[in-house]
């Protein structure tokens, strides 16, 4: 089977010296959620910006099977004169998409992120979620095969968080995306993902990959069972090592 993403020996330094990455070798399958957690500064969104071809690793490949790529930001990157709506059109605008397909994309989104009635209302009149929600809405138009998250819902309050989880797993589950994950949140990964990868620090090299067993649906209340909290404990365990 062709992997959504591969990286193969992959190393990224910049040209003032600095080597964010390293020897960063690993694939994610189609349908495979896989996270990525490691200490601020580890090189993640460095990594996930030569994933989506932003920018280019300086040793290595990267081999991209997806023929959809979806990017989420940590910040909601909305147009702030443009309604919800319109800002879910965006991404189908850009790629040409008409006028009635479009709307036609953008109201299945907006329905699937939990937003249908506030097609009109406008960024700052949205909560936080809500405008990750829109942010989500946008890139989902575009049907993609292989979605690259970084640290999406890191600013948000726990409730809100969670409840965002719970949603993206029913996206994940409808779509069956392959997904790319970032996240200071050991517990977040470890809820969302089928595998959870740890980087070191600086330069960023993968230190472990713990595979999670949890079948899907995921009920929410996974996260007090045992078995989830020895993972937690696992992946912690190999954070502090990337710490040291
Ligand atoms: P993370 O997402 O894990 O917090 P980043 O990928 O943003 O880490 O950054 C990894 C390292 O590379 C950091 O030390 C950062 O300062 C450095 N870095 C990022 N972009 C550049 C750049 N354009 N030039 C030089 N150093 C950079």
């Amino acid at each position: 089977m062709t992997a959504a993403l591969r990286f193969h020996d992959v190393g990224k330094a910049f040209k003032d010296g600095t080597v964010a990455l390293t020897g960063a070798d690993f694939a994610v399958a189609p349908g495979e959620f896989t996270s990525i957690v490691g200490p601020s500064g580890c090189g993640k969104s460095t990594l996930l910006r030569i994933a989506s071809g932003l920018d280019d690793a300086t040793a290595g490949e990267v081999t991209v099977g997806a023929d959809r790529l979806g990017y989420v930001f940590q910040d909601a990157t909305l147009l702030p004169w443009r309604s919800v709506r319109a800002n879910v059109e965006l991404l189908a605008e850009l790629h040409g998409l008409d006028r009635s397909e479009r709307r036609k994309r953008a109201a299945e989104a907006i329905e699937l992120v939990g937003l249908t009635g506030f097609e009109k209302h406008m960024p700052h009149e949205l909560s936080g979620g809500m405008r990750m929600r829109a942010s989500l809405a946008r890139s989902l138009t575009l049907s993609p095969d292989l979605f690259l998250f970084d640290e999406p819902f890191g600013a948000l309050d726990e409730i809100t968080r969670e409840r965002l989880n719970d949603e993206l797993l029913s996206l994940f589950r409808l779509q069956r995306f392959a997904a790319l994950f970032i996240t200071h949140s050991v517990m977040e990964a470890v809820f969302l993902s089928t595998r959870v990868l740890v980087m070191s620090g600086r330069p960023g090299r993968i230190l472990a990959d713990v595979p999670i067993p949890f079948e899907y649906p995921r009920d929410p209340a996974l996260r007090f069972s045992p078995d989830f909290a020895a993972l937690c404990g696992e992946i912690s365990g190999h954070l502090r090592g990337a710490h040291a």
